[in-house]
């Protein structure tokens, strides 16, 4: 089953290698080493939908620009392209669609043509946007297992890095919590202590503290993670960032999931065991409502996270 939207039919424009064309006309190469070889990394990015304002809101384009800049320099691609280049091209490619909906942005850069598991050009590039309303676990949470499959390791395939060949690891951890009925797994690191999901990182309360695994601890360096980090210190809740073992998993009182697609997700229980009640709980509560009104537009504290899409603009 493909549990994906299928927003096929509403995409007119992509852009790829910075020129708008129609979504089937876009193509990559069968020998292409970003297909053969996963010489591709990636970014996916949110644009929120301000009714009252008739505005598309971009959301932390610039970190996500930097966090591929990245990815591309340890991939040690061509010529890459430049962020303000890429910038246009996320901004020409929703223009071109007039989305007035929440948008999900996948911006791909790749290896074209055809070569071997160490070429490094000729480089492409594709940015595809799509309506993406917020998943419904937002509101109702989800259960997770903890996987047999441990996280890639920093020193095989650095999860720091998004490339889509770290997600095989993350595939095939989806796919055990598939298999045992789970909405998303946790998976542990080479210490054996707490890394990431595969698609997203968490945060569990003790003691009224909320946790995430540090940086060094096997996870994507998550745009939504450091949010969170941020808004909770305005707010008053306190967090740390440490490694953490498997079974403080079982001592949570609140838990969440967090990236760009679940947003902030609420965690009901890992392998079985109740988290709290076995609901979402009122700090998870409190961090997803002002993560709306940061992302929406409502809080002029942090409109220099946000880039507005029509503004200005001609609509051309
Ligand atoms: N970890 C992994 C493996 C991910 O795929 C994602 C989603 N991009 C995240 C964490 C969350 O990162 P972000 O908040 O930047 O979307």
């Amino acid at each position: 089953m493909n549990t994906t939207q299928d927003s096929r039919a509403q995409i007119k424009w992509v852009t790829q290698n910075h020129q708008l064309v129609a979504y089937q006309d876009a193509k990559i190469s069968v020998m292409a080493p970003g297909l053969t070889f996963a010489a591709l990394v990636f970014e996916g990015f949110r644009a929120y939908w301000n009714a009252e304002q008739e505005e598309l809101l971009i959301f932390r384009l610039d970190d996500h620009l930097k966090r591929l800049q990245f990815s591309m320099a340890l991939l040690e691609l061509d010529d890459p392209p430049n962020s303000e280049t890429l910038a246009q091209d996320i901004l020409a490619t929703l223009k071109a669609n007039d989305f007035r909906e929440d948008t999900y942005i996948r911006l791909q850069v790749y290896v074209d043509d055809w070569g071997s598991m160490t070429a490094t050009g000729p480089v492409g590039s594709t940015v595809i946007c799509r309506p993406r309303p917020r998943v419904a676990t937002f509101e109702t949470g989800q259960t997770f297992i903890t996987s047999s499959w441990s996280r890639n390791l920093e020193n095989a395939s650095p999860p720091r890095i998004k490339a889509s060949g770290n997600y095989l690891n993350s595939r095939l951890a989806g796919l055990e919590a598939k298999r045992q009925g789970a909405g998303g797994a946790v998976m542990l690191n080479g210490d054996g202590t707490i890394s990431e999901g595969p698609g997203g990182c968490l945060f569990l309360m003790r003691d009224g503290v909320f946790l995430t695994p540090d940086v060094n601890s096997g996870i994507l360096e998550s745009i939504t993670r450091q949010t969170i980090l941020d808004m909770a210190a305005a707010m008053d809740i306190e967090m740390a960032e440490r490694p953490i073992g498997r079974t403080e998993l079982y001592l949570a009182e609140e838990a969440f999931y967090c990236g760009t697609g679940q947003e902030i997700g609420p965690v009901n229980a890992f392998d079985g065991r109740p988290v709290g009640n076995g609901e979402p709980g009122p700090v998870t509560r409190a961090l997803q409502a002002r993560f709306d009104e940061i992302v929406r537009g409502r809080s002029a504290a942090h409109e220099h996270w946000l880039t507005r899409v029509y503004a200005g603009a001609d609509n051309g």
